[in-house]
């Protein structure tokens, strides 16, 4: 599913660079690196969460194509029970911003408006971090609250949400649930829809949007992000295939791509043609994640 200009350049780099993981992958099944094309994908033999945990003898170095810069960013995640590291070097950091800012603004995020989030910060990619570079590449205000852990400090917030005029409330289950509560509880005038980081849909009063965003930082920080008319659009880089035991996918572009990766997550193609006229292939989810 993707193509393109700057992937056709992309490849040619792996072809003469590989990562030490590629070169393993493509080794163990008879590529040889400058031969390899988008649809020998299929042929390499799935990794899974616990294949590129911390567990590795380099988990730094692993991931990263031959001449890639020295990361500037790194980054962790969970996924199936194991840590997973994500480096990103300052051309992977500015990519995702830009992709980033896209997607939030298919969400409905516009230039000018006020966003909170109570994502973590420190090494939980995605975090406060990642969303306020993509905030600002939009031109909307970066208002990184941290996490609301309590129905006492959701009310303050609440109050602070209010009185700041804050548009739009990014956040997840973990550090935002007792924020949405106290936010539902006296709804502030301005506040006009949500980001919630996550598959949960949520019953809307009419006044005010929910969009979702998958987020699977080992291959896409935006992974999937919901558009304005209910889909959840990929990452355009991101290579989808779909295999008798469900997705996998394979990140094509940036310093520390990932091959045929199955993340073990309830996800399906999504075939209709999204309302909103972008052709960016669609994903849905099976259950909640
Ligand atoms: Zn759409």
């Amino acid at each position: 599913m993707a193509a393109g200009a700057a992937v056709t350049t992309w490849l040619e780099r792996v072809r003469r660079a590989p990562s030490s993981r590629i070169a393993r992958q493509l080794s163990a099944c008879g590529i040889r690196p400058a031969d390899f094309e988008v649809g020998d994908l299929s042929r390499i033999a799935s990794l899974r969460p616990c294949d590129v945990g911390l567990d590795g003898a380099d988990p730094v170095g692993d991931a990263r194509l031959a001449d890639a810069p020295a990361p500037s960013r790194l980054g962790a995640c969970e996924r199936g029970g194991h840590t997973i590291l994500v480096t990103f070097s300052a051309a992977d950091l500015e990519r995702t911003a830009a992709f980033g800012a896209r997607a939030l603004a298919a969400a409905g995020i516009e230039r000018g408006m006020r966003v909170a989030n109570t994502l973590e910060g420190g090494l939980d990619t995605p975090g406060s971090l990642i969303v306020g570079d993509a905030l600002e590449r939009l031109g909307a205000l970066d208002v990184p609250l941290g996490p609301v852990r309590d129905a006492k400090s959701a009310r303050a917030m609440a109050e602070l949400f209010d009185r700041t005029a804050i548009d739009v409330l990014i956040a997840d289950d973990a550090s935002g649930a007792a924020l949405i509560d106290a936010l539902h509880a006296r709804p502030p005038r301005a506040w006009r829809g949500t980001l919630w980081l996550g598959a949960e849909r949520r019953a809307l009063d009419g006044r005010r949007w929910w969009r979702r965003w998958v987020s699977l930082p080992e291959l896409s920080v935006f992974f999937a992000v919901e558009c304005t008319r209910g889909s959840l659009h990929c990452d355009p880089d991101v290579h989808v295939e779909v295999r008798p035991t469900g997705l996998r996918f394979s990140s094509l572009s940036g310093d520390a791509p990932l091959f045929a990766y199955d993340p073990g997550i309830p996800l399906r193609v999504d075939p209709r043609r999204c309302a909103c006229g972008d052709p960016r292939p669609c994903v849905e989810t099976a259950e909640p994640i």
